[in-house]
């Protein structure tokens, strides 16, 4: 297993709808286990194949049970389609992709969610709260969405500049290259 690199903003692939997974073989399985790594690395509860430059529709994600119970709560999902929702709900979430910078996002509460698993066995799923926060952060990702897209551009504007700031300092990105 292999820890890697991930893509910030504004990397292009973030914006870039992701292809269907047909091949649940070794490479795939491989694939889960870095993206799992490099999760847990980075002290994330979601990734999205295209954070770490694969445009494909794989998630993971390890939201904590409580505050109590620090169990392994892992989930990989691959083309993750969402078959019901209800409710709504506002959080404050972050991403891996904008280091040091958070927005106030509304979801649904309630999600329903059918996936593929690592060996491609259709699996259904009901999740709340922020793990159904979670899922529908990480199922934007794939469409070649983010959560400052749901921001005014005025907030907008503003945090992506605290987020330069923090990628600089970092030393995460080049400033040429904002
Ligand atoms: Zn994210």
């Amino acid at each position: 297993m292999a820890v890697l690199p991930l893509r910030y903003f504004p990397d292009d692939v973030l914006r870039v709808k992701t292809q269907p997974i047909t091949a649940f073989d070794a490479e795939l399985k491989r694939l889960v286990a870095d993206m799992a790594e490099t999760m847990y690395a980075e002290a994330g509860i979601g990734l999205a194949a295209n954070q770490v430059g694969r445009s494909v529709r794989l998630l993971v994600m390890d939201v904590p049970r409580s505050n109590d119970d620090k169990t392994p709560n892992f989930k990989a999902m691959l083309n993750p389609e969402i078959v019901a929702r209800d409710g709504s709900q506002n959080y404050e979430e972050g991403c891996l992709s904008f280091p040091g910078i958070q927005a106030s996002v509304k979801r649904a509460l309630n999600v329903t969610v059918r996936y593929h698993d690592p060996d491609g066995q259709t699996q259904e799923e009901r999740l709340t709260g922020l793990d159904a926060v979670c899922l529908q952060h990480e199922m934007d990702h794939l469409d070649g969405i983010t959560f400052v897209d749901y921001l005014s551009p005025l907030k907008r504007r503003l945090l992506l500049r605290d987020l330069k700031r923090n990628l600089i300092e970092r030393g995460l990105v080049e400033e040429a290259a904002l």
